[in-house]
């Protein structure tokens, strides 16, 4: 989250082009991995980190974040946008959910977690303030279940595992949530409110959404991943020694051959359109893909770039 105004959005689509290049050239081949093959497990994009996972039978999201409200709205206050909502659920083919994992109470996280529960039954899985947002949706308080990192939650086949992690360095909006958030909202009213990963462990593999570019040490000691929804925002602006160690401990400690970078994307763009990585001014997008990239070749790992709705399919199982 960072301050804007509209000339500085003026400004960052000219810079567009140039970034989208690099996007493009580091995608690889997703087209063949990226239809949903029913009963494999497999986990698709929406932008921003939220990621949903699902085999079949049983289907969990992060964040469900779809409203993406542009610079305007975020100056005068936002709230969840019904028509993005159904159309992005009805464009990932979405029609039920068991839970919704909000990894924290941002509002390109959070926002809309109250409205997607409600549309698809699931429950909303996060902090007090995710809950307190969810809550002001007019979602039934019995229908959040507010964690604070250690536990793990089964449903179906899944065990989503719930870590605590911090937030990207330099947090907005520290605080909690302490009531729940009518809309509209500015977004300062978005409190931050604890940071969670989320491993998501099936018989089929195991994927760990690890959203916030930042790490604790130690903190996969013994925690094993085949894909890492990797987050990537502000990281381009980290030391290379801080984006080596980060690489260390969230990727090479789990062991995942496949890593899929998320919160690269802008998300003041509606789903609608493709998705751009975000602007110059706020991020440095590129330079976090070009040195994810060679930390990847080195160890052997697959960067894979994924545009809205696109999915990774599970490495057979071991
Ligand atoms: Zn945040």
């Amino acid at each position: 989250m960072k301050d804007v105004s509209l000339s500085q959005s003026l400004l960052l689509r000219t810079h567009m082009k140039r970034a989208m290049s690099v996007v493009i050239a580091m995608s690889l081949a997703v087209g063949a991995s990226a239809c949903l093959a029913q009963a494999q497990l497999s986990a698709q994009f929406f932008g921003v980190s939220t990621v949903s996972v699902s085999d079949g039978e049983h289907t969990v999201m992060t964040d469900g974040f779809f409203s993406r409200p542009d610079y305007l709205r975020l100056v005068l206050g936002v709230s969840p946008n019904e028509s993005r909502i159904n159309r992005a659920l009805a464009a990932g083919k979405i029609t039920s959910l068991d839970a919704l994992l909000v990894v924290h109470s941002h509002h390109d996280h959070a926002m809309d977690a109250g409205v997607v529960a409600k549309k698809t039954g699931a429950i909303v899985i996060g902090t007090r303030s995710v809950a307190n947002i969810a809550v002001g949706s007019g979602l039934p308080a019995n229908r959040t279940k507010t964690v604070v990192g250690g536990e793990t939650i089964e449903l179906g086949k899944f065990k989503v595992h719930i870590i605590s992690s911090p937030h990207s360095a330099k947090p907005v909006f520290p605080g909690e949530i302490t009531s729940p958030l009518k809309t509209p909202s500015g977004i300062v009213k978005y409190k931050e409110g604890g940071n969670f990963s989320y491993l998501i462990e099936h018989p089929q593999g195991r994927v760990l959404v690890h959203a916030s570019a930042n790490y604790r040490p130690g903190m996969y000691s013994g925690i094993r991943a085949d894909v890492v929804f990797l987050g990537i925002g502000l990281l381009g602006k980290q030391s290379d020694a801080f984006i080596r160690d980060y690489w260390q401990e969230v990727v090479q400690t789990t062991g995942a051959k496949i890593v899929v970078p998320v919160h690269w994307d802008d998300f003041t763009v509606s789903l609608d359109r493709p998705l751009r990585p975000t602007g110059p001014l706020f991020d440095k997008v590129k330079e976090a893909l070009a040195a994810i990239g060679e930390l990847a070749a080195a160890d052997g790992v697959e960067v894979r770039m994924l545009s809205q709705f696109q999915a990774v399919q599970m490495p057979a199982p071991r």
